[in-house]
């Protein structure tokens, strides 16, 4: 068999989760350019650049979320299609060990998580033939906070702000800045969009999916297609949404299409939605020993040049110090806008912790107490744990639990990205109590500012699902709802909406 071929997927999957490719590099580069300094946006970018480079510095995964590991397999005429697929899971479960991966597969039936990110339908591999001697491997982590945002259309249909959108090229236009403004943060924009013309259900997907390898600065070989995509990345921009749909200039930095031909009863439109942390690469092997003989996407004697010279939060002097747990009236005492820099004590929890704190009492005292919506990377030290990876997830998911466990539990502020709805917001008035949004994805930035891991609860969940209780200084967020019933979700929703008004009809 292929003697370096195992290596080469473990490599492959270590440099894609820690080490953006270059084209997106430049585009997140030309968005930190773009907006004004002291902005909110231009603090996430910050963040986010920081996260970058932090990343690839120190090995570690880009963002907490490493996705389902996606891999397209081209392989020569009469290759062993089996013991390749073989290999590859076990590439996955060993980049899982080492903390690159995080595990991610979770049995849909008993919410059980494998451990290892293999498991019915994880990871995805896909063979293709060629006829060439060499072996090409694609992978793509793409989170899952980005594809809750994915969207298909079956046209023609109405869209709020745009009116119809036909079975033309206009049609599919609309469909586009509908996705793209319906994702808002929660997607950890900016970000960039894979769309089908046409194909089933399935196909569209999963073609939308594929445009994803393009490079964002490639032409589309189509000039139809090519036209299009360039005239939504002439527009969508304006819909200023910005970075983590905090509004700012840069909402998308790339939109990529393809077409498939479609039954003539149906016209699907499907979109990809993929977040800032954008991990595609790609290898090219040696046919006999599977040895990596050339990189795709990135050129290895070229020096990876750093997305920021200063690091540390760019502090403005008007962020507020906040010290956990929490009392009512400094909550109240804070507003939408406000930056706060948390120190003191803090619990993970998301999906399975709101579940089990619906029918059960908390394995800790939760008054006064920050709830971060966040399923880290933590690997085991001696008798204590290590956070490597700690972003964000995002919180809406956990809207039919948020508010009734605030009042419940008297929590005082939660931290998560995109923002909650107004059931969650209700409560946060009556209750005192505020969401911070932090920056989605800024996983290695975050969990610097983790100081020490205290204890775990709930552990039967597994690592990313857990309730972790942490010890953190200095942890910058945004307050985006406060206890006065204000939403900063809610205002770029509208605001951006009614641009959505003009840019698209
Ligand atoms: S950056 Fe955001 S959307 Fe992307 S994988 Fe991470 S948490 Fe999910």
């Amino acid at each position: 068999m292929l003697p370096d071929f195992f290596e080469s997927m473990l490599q492959l999957i270590v440099r894609t989760s820690t080490d953006l490719p270059p084209d997106v590099r430049a585009a997140m580069r030309t968005a930190v350019a773009a907006e004004p300094v002291g902005t909110r946006s231009s603090q996430a970018l910050n963040i986010i650049a920081q996260n970058i480079d932090l990343a690839v510095d120190g090995e570690g995964a880009i963002c907490q979320d490493t996705g389902m590991p996606t891999f397209e397999v081209k392989t020569p005429v009469g290759a062993n299609q089996i013991w390749m697929r073989q290999q590859i899971r076990e590439a996955v479960a060993e980049a899982t060990r080492r903390g690159k991966l995080r595990p991610n597969s979770v049995d849909s039936i008993t919410g059980k998580n494998s451990g290892d990110n293999l498991g019915p339908g994880t990871p995805i591999v896909h063979f293709d033939q060629w006829e060439r001697d060499e072996i090409e491997v694609k992978l793509i982590l793409k989170g899952g906070g980005c594809e809750n945002t994915n969207a298909q259309y079956s046209l023609p249909v109405e869209l709020p702000h745009l009116g119809r959108a036909d079975r033309t090229l206009d049609g599919v236009r609309k469909c586009i800045l509908h996705a793209v403004w319906n994702a808002q943060g929660k997607g950890c924009s900016p970000g960039a969009v894979g769309v089908c013309v046409g194909g089933d259900r399935t196909s569209g997907y999963t073609h939308a999916k594929e445009q994803l390898f393009r490079t964002l600065d490639d032409v589309n070989p189509d000039a139809r297609l090519a036209e299009l995509e360039a005239s939504i990345m002439a527009h969508v921009n304006d819909l200023e949404i910005g970075a983590m749909g905090f509004g700012g200039k840069v909402t998308l930095i790339g939109c990529k299409i393809g077409a498939l031909n479609r039954l003539p009863a149906s016209f699907f439109v499907s979109v990809a939605y993929d977040c800032w942390a954008f991990r595609r690469l790609g290898v090219e092997l040696n046919g006999a020993t599977g040895a990596i003989e050339r990189w795709l996407y990135r050129d290895p004697s070229h020096p990876i040049i750093p997305m920021l010279v200063q690091s540390g939060f760019t502090r403005t002097g008007r962020e507020v110090a906040l010290q956990s747990p929490l009392t009512e009236e400094v909550v109240r005492s804070l507003k939408v806008g406000d930056v706060v820099l948390v120190s003191g004590r803090m619990f993970t929890g998301r999906d399975a912790v709101h579940s089990h704190l619906m029918k059960h009492e908390p394995p800790v005292d939760l008054r006064g107490a920050v709830l971060y919506h966040c399923g880290p990377v933590v690997v085991k030290e001696g008798e204590g744990w290590r956070v490597t990876a700690a972003g964000p997830t995002t919180s809406i998911r956990e809207e039919p639990y948020q508010g009734e466990i605030i009042e419940r539990y008297g929590i005082r502020a939660v931290i998560g990205k995109g923002g909650m709805g107004a059931k969650t917001l209700a409560a946060m008035k009556a209750q005192g109590a505020v969401y911070l949004n932090a920056i989605g994805g800024a996983a290695q930035f975050y969990a610097r500012a983790i100081k020490k891991v205290d204890g775990v609860s709930l552990m039967e969940f597994g690592t990313p699902e857990a309730m972790w209780h942490l010890t953190v200084e200095d942890f910058p967020a945004i307050v985006t709802m406060d206890a006065h019933g204000n939403s900063l979700h809610k205002d770029i929703e509208q605001e951006s909406g009614e641009r959505l008004e003009t840019i698209g009809v």
